[in-house]
């Protein structure tokens, strides 16, 4: 697992951060589905969830690594779109091939 990890953050300092999609998160909740694809396993959304959870604003956050989902709860809406920024800069330092996007829109 640590190998995994230690793989990805040289490879990070090459990797373009073209998956970054949060320019198309709406904010309209406090509340947020991202699908969050490509982690090469549970050590990694781990991670990211325990990382994620340490920045300001964030009232709750769960990476759940079976079905790729990262639901995300902020304390101020307004800063969702910010907080997704962060949360996907912390998605691509642990896994620089993972892809982020919004479930919603995947939906449409
Ligand atoms: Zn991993």
């Amino acid at each position: 697992m640590r190998r995994c990890i230690k793989q990805n953050r040289e490879y990070s300092e090459n990797s373009r951060p073209d998956a970054i999609i949060t320019e198309n998160i709406k904010t309209n909740s406090d509340k947020k589905i991202l699908l969050v694809t490509g982690l090469c396993c549970a050590n990694c959304a781990t991670k990211i969830e325990t990382k994620s959870k340490k920045m300001q604003g964030i009232k709750s956050i769960s990476m759940d690594f079976i079905s790729s989902k990262l639901v995300l709860e902020v304390e101020n809406k307004n800063e969702m779109n910010k907080i997704v920024d962060e949360v996907v800069k912390i998605v691509k330092l642990v896994e620089p091939d993972a892809i982020v996007t919004d479930e919603e829109n995947k939906k449409k």
